[in-house]
This record gives C-alpha cells, sequence and structure tokens, in this order.
C-alpha cells in the first residue's frame, strides 16, 4: 500500500540527487533494513538500522543513504 511508483526528484543534505552515472534527476524510493544475521553478531554498529535507496528512473542506478 501506498507505493510509490512515479519517480521524483529529492534533495539530499540541501544537494539535488542526481544520478552519477546517467545524470538523471528523477528517483524512486524505499526503504531497506540494514539486518544480516552475521552483521549483529559481530556487533557492527549500523546492522538492524535502515537505510533509503533512490532508484534512477532512467538506468536502474541505485543510491544508498542512511540516516547520519
Ligand atoms: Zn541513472
Amino acid at each position: 500500500m501506498n507505493k510509490q511508483k512515479e519517480a521524483a526528484e529529492y534533495t539530499v543534505s540541501g544537494h539535488k540527487l542526481e544520478c552519477p552515472v546517467c545524470h538523471h534527476t528523477k528517483f524512486t524510493t524505499r526503504r531497506t533494513l540494514m539486518n544480516t544475521a552475521g552483521m549483529t553478531f559481530l556487533g557492527i554498529e549500523w546492522a538492524n538500522r535502515e537505510a533509503t535507496n533512490y532508484i534512477c528512473g532512467k538506468c536502474g542506478y541505485v543510491m544508498w543513504f542512511m540516516e547520519p
């Protein structure tokens, strides 16, 4: 539900998001949990944190952002 299919422009930390591959400026987004059993076992801090993926609407390149 509430799926976001339309590609849109986004700004990250005051910078307009642009695909590093094809320079397209419209992306779709999804949230991904950075969660693997191995990472949790090793005590890596960012395990179990959520990342935001921005997927280029033109070439499909995926950018990953973690909550600071
Ligand atoms: Zn692209």
